[in-house]
């Protein structure tokens, strides 16, 4: 019995505004779909719940789909819905009360729609030693004077925005750089996430809707207050624009085993959580099911036919 979980974020046909966005295209995941329902077959919802309550794991694959991408309503859940399959969606929920599009997602617009090399220029203007973490100066310094020939553009700013700038300066670089670079309609939430209504009418249509923490941090650099308040928040955001979950389930931001701790499962159980996914690319058993239901394994779609990136 093989039970797979897949991870997926963007899936969409090519868009000429985010040429260096990097998605599955909408053609391979529905040929992935294809594959996954002549080959494994695809889990319903109530098999799934099923097999966590008897720890039987059952063969075919579980669907999930992180970080409530307009794409996930416009072509994901479309799809779904038109085969009559069951798919969970993982929602971050600070967005939805700022306004703001969240920093991490700002990293791929600004990544996906310029080139590269431009961005780099800009933050190098912009980022001081100041700004670096401790740990990060040095390794600022030499990066500033001599750009190593082999590392692309694209991970050293994302090197810049996510390991050696400090969290306090972070958004308000990126807010330079969106400001710089974007045009005012990329810019805005309501057309790059999913909406309320679509959350509750998803739901309504039998999919799954989950959480994905409020702000999509890395929790495990979190103490156990804030951690408890990112996952506490983002829940009651979703019963409320849900109109009640009929369960709670939940996913990691970024996702393995260095992403979160033991208090995070502690807070997670002590919410009533019934299932969380972690990334970690094997099939799920009978232990994970019966003992580490807050710890599913999920492979990434890329790791099966059809699921890679396309040139
Ligand atoms: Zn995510």
């Amino acid at each position: 019995m093989s039970m797979k979980a897949i991870m997926y974020h963007y899936v969409r046909p090519s868009d000429a505004n985010l040429p260096f966005l990097k998605h599955l295209h909408f053609d391979d995941f529905k040929l992935q779909l294809d594959y996954f329902e002549n080959t494994y077959g695809i889990i319903n919802q109530d098999e799934f719940i099923n097999s966590l309550r008897t720890g039987e794991a059952v063969k075919g694959v579980v669907l999930t789909f992180d970080d409530a991408l307009s794409c996930h309503y416009d072509f994901v859940y479309k799809e779904l819905k038109r085969r009559n399959l069951w798919g969970i969606f993982y929602v971050p929920t600070l967005m939805y009360s700022s306004d703001k599009i969240l920093d991490v997602h700002r990293i791929h617009i600004l990544l996906g729609m310029v080139e590269s090399q431009l961005i780099y220029n800009e933050l190098i203007n912009l980022v001081t030693d100041e700004m670096c973490t401790d740990a990060s100066k040095i390794e600022f310094k030499t990066l500033t004077y001599n750009t190593q020939k082999n590392d692309s553009y694209t991970n050293l700013v994302k090197r810049i925005l996510n390991y050696f700038i400090s969290y306090e300066f972070r958004e308000t670089i990126i807010d330079q750089l969106m400001e710089k670079f974007i045009p005012e309609q990329n810019r805005q939430r309501s057309k790059f996430y999913i909406t309320e209504e679509q959350i509750l009418e998803m739901q309504e249509n039998g999919m799954t809707i989950g959480s994905h923490t409020a702000s999509h941090p890395v929790l495990s650099k979190l103490n156990r207050v804030d951690q408890t308040k990112e996952i506490i928040n983002s829940f009651s955001f979703l019963e409320q624009t849900c109109k009640g979950l009929p369960y709670k389930t939940f996913c990691y931001p970024y996702g393995g085993f260095h992403s979160f701790n033991q208090d995070t499962v502690n807070v997670l159980n002590e919410n009533d959580c019934l299932f969380s996914f972690n990334v970690e690319h094997r099939d799920i058993v009978q232990s994970d099911l019966l003992n580490h239901k807050q710890e599913l394994p999920r492979y990434d779609c890329n790791q099966f036919k059809f699921g890679q990136i396309r040139e």
